[in-house]
């Protein structure tokens, strides 16, 4: 049976595999017609030539050339009535923007769409243009970048790695802990970032597993550390899509106990943007896993929408500001005021404040200067394995120490 929707759809994106792959699973779900252009010019052009019948515009906003955002600016001006989804591998915080802007324009933009592109987002954008989706689809036919059975595969088969990323107190620069950061270690492509495959395992319901491995793991390290004499802590995040069973501070609290380590030690990084899904129940777990012993941090701190709730009501003991208000802060005034707010909140509510993403000296100075309590970028190091820590550790105390001598 063929429910094929009478529908047109362009796409827009530089990357010819992302356009092939994209047009796929669209067919997939059953639209009638895909049109693809490479750049903006393209789209520009296609766009003219049918203006009043593309129902839905797929956008890619990062292209050489003409990019998403001059594209909607032209398109706007051409007074483009159908709907749009704006698409990008860029932060979720640089495509809200761009949502934005496009809405200020008069675009009818109806959702974005985070890259890798999965089947079920695109589903859900479909459903949005209230047409009926064909629901079944034969998942031999399509190719997703990483698929779920691979993914399984990798967790079975142990080629989850972490990566470890140091934080240094903003004061004396000791170093005070790190961001324990998973990394699948593939086959083919070598190290693959979590913002690859994160979002495909929240989907695929493993990610209990996943962060009760990453946890385990990463508490075994610090065991290690803590006997090897090193005063160290750990922070390890923790998807929102786990907020949803009353016995994760259980989970949590027995995958750091096969360990020695003092669960104090322990910090659990939680993004802020979904908390508000249901306040009661992410209360209630959020409660407990501090009763346990658990540090809490709000993680990319300034990058959703309920930072004052969330500051007043739930237990958080550090508040980690997002690093596009901390990078490029000492040569932007506005980025250094909301840095400065930012810190002052967190220091008000007596959270432990901790900078992201500091990649010069001046936004180390600059961060240091304003008060917050920890310092984390690629500044002081990136993300690096347990051994190559070990060796940078040893390296920039020695630095630190000769450094400080000399002041
Ligand atoms: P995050 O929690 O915000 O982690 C910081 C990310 O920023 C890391 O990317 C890190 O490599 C990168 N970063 C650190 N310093 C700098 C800097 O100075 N400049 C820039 N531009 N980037 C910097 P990574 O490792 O690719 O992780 C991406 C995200 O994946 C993390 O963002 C976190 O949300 C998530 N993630 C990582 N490991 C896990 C995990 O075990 N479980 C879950 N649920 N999520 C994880
Ligand atoms: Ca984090
Ligand atoms: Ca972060």
């Amino acid at each position: 049976m063929n429910k094929k929707k009478n529908i047109r759809v362009l796409v827009v994106d530089d990357d010819k595999f992302m356009l092939e792959f994209v047009s796929l699973l669209l067919r997939e779900l059953g639209v009638s017609e895909v049109l693809v252009a490479e750049d903006g010019k393209e789209g520009l052009f296609v766009l003219s030539a049918q203006i009043t019948t593309v129902d839905l515009l797929i956008c890619d906003i990062e292209m050489p050339g003409m990019d998403g955002i001059e594209f909607l600016r032209n398109i706007a001006d051409q007074k483009y009535s159908g709907k749009i989804v704006l698409f990008s591998g860029v932060d979720s915080d640089l495509l809200k923007a761009t949502e934005r802007l496009a809405i200020a324009r008069g675009l009818h933009v109806i959702g974005t769409l985070a890259k890798p592109v999965t089947v079920g987002a695109l589903a859900s954008i479909l459903e949005k243009l209230s047409l009926p989706i064909r629901r079944m689809i034969d998942p031999s036919t399509i190719k997703q970048i990483f698929d779920v059975e691979e993914i399984k595969q990798a967790l079975t088969a142990d080629h989850i790695d972490i990566f470890f990323q140091p934080k240094i107190a903003a004061s004396s620069r000791r170093v005070t802990g790190v961001e324990c950061l998973a990394r699948w270690r593939h086959a083919q492509y070598g190290y693959v970032s979590p913002d690859n495959f994160i979002s495909i395992i929240e989907q695929s319901g493993l990610i209990n597993d996943f962060t009760r491995n990453v946890l385990k793991k990463s508490t075994q390290q610090l065991d290690l550390w803590l006997q090897q004499g090193l005063d160290l802590k750990i922070s390890v995040n923790v998807s929102m899509e786990n907020l949803d069973r009353f016995n994760l501070p259980e989970i949590y609290q027995e995958a750091v106990q096969d360990s020695n380590v003092p669960i104090d030690r322990v910090t659990l990084e939680i993004t802020e943007g979904k908390l508000g899904k249901d306040f009661a129940q992410s209360l209630d777990i959020l409660t407990r896993i501090r009763l346990k012993g658990f540090g809490l941090s709000i993680d990319d701190f300034g990058t959703g929408y309920a930072s004052m709730e969330t500051l007043k009501y739930m237990p958080f003991t550090e508040l980690k500001i997002d690093r596009i208000f901390a990078h490029g802060a000492a040569e932007d005034l506005s980025t250094r005021l909301i840095l400065e707010s930012s810190i002052k909140l967190g220091k008000a509510f007596g959270l432990n404040v901790v900078v992201e993403g500091i990649e010069t000296e001046a936004d180390c100075e600059l961060v240091a200067e304003l008060g917050c309590d920890e310092i984390q970028g690629y500044f002081i190091a990136k993300p690096m394995l347990a051994n190559e820590f070990i060796q940078w550790l040893s390296n920039y105390e020695k630095n630190n120490t000769d450094h400080r001598k000399y002041r």
